[in-house]
């Protein structure tokens, strides 16, 4: 049987539910229950595939191929478990399918409405692919009271009913602010909030309260009065030193006993915390401390990097030592003399990305560090530009470029115009293809090279990883590059798409057309930011 539990927010966004979603998920994890999360999310895009980073932060992607929301990779990054399409629901998605059923006639005639049809349609989605899983946590986007969020309320209060006593509890994490001027902790907006959600029919069963201070007991006692909910369901939820703290944190407020409870489940035994306990020893007491510049385009907004930055604070925990990330725009390199900036970090990072702007800061960035000797690490994009720099510079071929920008003589980067998915499927696209969802997108595998730094890095020959790109290194530059001191030593197994360059003559430089981030743990830092974080390691000790 699974139980079901609904996470919403109130008061204000960005408390972090993704995150105590995340957590609470890896708490019943060491109570021994297995879980799913997944993420619905109110607006109207159909996923976030084509939003800009800056509007939405990092679109995370599953093996399945989704372009899905940012808190799917805390969810994977904290329960391990592969999150998939059908985890992360959008009103779009709901949307899309119910109009084209519509105009199919399969309503018979019928108006078609938000309750029943938006709704049943949310809890189908809700319900689909349990797999007996323990518990499955679904959190809900946006803030209560929000327009757009209405019918997904509706839904998870249906679902409620329709699962039956005891199979279904509701989590609400609010704010409680501190006012300075008055030298108080404000229950008010939650309690406001908690009336929003009774309005519509959800009670509460546990209250989480995100607060800059420590919440007294005569404000805890407050809510639970004036929100329904048992003092001891009342947990605070005060901010963290790192992400990774926050599972022990929510533990020690008794998040998870009070879940149990809600659901009468035992709650006696203590959950074994001890891979998150050595997690944060690492953070916290690392042996040494090395500086990694990120050079790339929405260095802004932390968002948009964000499985980018756990995936090199995970490599920073496998050597035991504090990575400082240097976020540097890539197109200041295209001044002259602003390379220098470079000079005293001890490796780079080329992260993805898409358009022309400030991609030849990157190239010139990909340059400084084969000839320097600094540990380069490209991703996708980066990998592109790393390629591209290659080209012109050792190849030889002076106008090398790539095509998502404009025609090129040389085009070392283009287009990919054909390829094969995993169960021997061939996928197309020209110039003309739609932008959403028509990307390379997903697991694929790649063959290593034996005796290649990555064979050696990975342990083995043999790898998926997942890809979000339109475009691709052009095999018929391989035989080129190769002679010019580059190694393309990852292919697709049919040979034809290159995965992976590496330049063997230079302490670490490995350019990967995927996304290794988005695969790396905590408790399984991904092998190559471990090892790009312990080139960097070795660096620190010759500047
Ligand atoms: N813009 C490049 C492409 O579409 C790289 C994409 C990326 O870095 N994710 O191929």
């Amino acid at each position: 049987m699974t139980r079901y539990i609904f996470i919403t927010g109130g008061v204000v966004s960005s408390l972090g539910k993704g995150l105590l979603s995340a957590s609470l998920g890896a708490l019943l994890q060491a109570r021994g229950y297995s879980v799913r999360l997944r993420k619905l999310d109110p607006y109207l895009n159909v996923d976030p595939g084509t939003m800009s980073p800056y509007q939405h932060g990092e679109v995370y992607v599953t093996d399945d191929g989704a372009e899905t929301d940012l808190d799917l990779g805390h969810y994977e990054r904290f329960t391990g478990v592969t999150s998939r399409q059908s985890d992360n629901i959008t009103s779009g998605r709901i949307y899309q399918k119910i109009i084209s059923k519509e105009r199919k006639g399969d309503y018979l005639g019928g108006t078609v409405q938000v309750i029943p049809h938006v709704t049943d349609a949310i809890k189908e989605f809700a319900l689909g692919e349990q797999d007996g899983i323990d518990f499955m946590l679904c959190e809900v986007g946006g803030t209560a009271g929000d327009i757009e969020a209405a019918p997904f309320m509706e839904a998870i209060r249906q679902l409620s009913i329709d699962l039956g006593r005891g199979r279904s509890i509701f989590c609400h994490l609010t704010l409680v602010p501190y006012l300075a001027a008055a030298g108080e902790l404000k229950t008010k907006p939650t309690q406001h909030s908690v009336r929003d959600l009774r309005s519509i029919g959800i009670q509460p069963d546990i209250l989480i309260c995100r607060s800059e201070h420590p919440i007294p007991d005569s404000e805890r006692r407050k809510m639970s009065l004036y929100c329904n909910v048992p003092e001891t369901s009342v947990i605070p939820a005060l901010d963290s030193s790192s992400i990774y703290a926050v599972p022990v944190s929510y533990h020690n407020e008794g998040l998870d006993t009070e879940v149990l409870k809600a659901f009468g489940l035992a709650h006696s035994q203590s959950p074994n915390l001890s891979r998150w306990e050595d997690i944060t020893d690492r953070i916290e007491n690392p042996e040494g401390e090395v500086t990694i510049a990120v050079v790339g385009k929405y260095t802004g907004l932390k968002d948009a990097y964000k499985s980018l930055n756990e995936a090199i604070t995970h490599g920073g925990i496998a050597n035991r030592v504090k990575v400082n990330i240097e976020w540097i725009e890539s197109e200041v390199f295209e001044q002259d003399d602003a390379i220098t900036q470079l000079d005293n970090v001890h490796a780079i990072l080329v992260p993805g990305g898409f358009g022309k702007r400030g991609t030849e800061g990157k190239i010139a960035a990909a340059r400084f560090a084969r000839e320097r000797k600094i540990p380069y690490f490209g991703i996708c994009l980066g990998m592109q530009m790393a390629t591209v720099e290659a080209a012109r510079h050792l190849a030889g071929f002076n106008d090398a470029g790539s095509t998502e920008f404009e025609e090129h003589n040389n085009p070392v980067v283009g287009l990919i115009t054909e390829w094969v998915r995993s169960d021997g499927s061939v996928e197309k696209r020209t110039e003309e293809t739609d932008l959403g969802g028509t990307m390379r997108l997903g697991a694929y595998d790649a063959v290593l090279k034996e005796g290649s730094r990555v064979a050696e890095i990975y342990g083995k020959t043999k790898i998926s990883e997942r890809h979000r790109h339109r475009y691709e290194v052009n095999v018929g530059y391989v035989k080129k590059l190769e002679e010019s001191g580059v190694l393309f030593s990852g292919m697709s197994p049919n040979g034809e798409l290159p995965e992976i360059i590496e330049i063997p003559d230079h302490p670490w430089f490995v350019g990967v057309q995927y996304h290794p981030e988005l695969k790396s743990k905590p408790f399984e830092p991904h092998p190559l930011f471990a090892s790009f974080v312990k080139a960097a390691v070795a660096q620190s000790r010759l500047v």
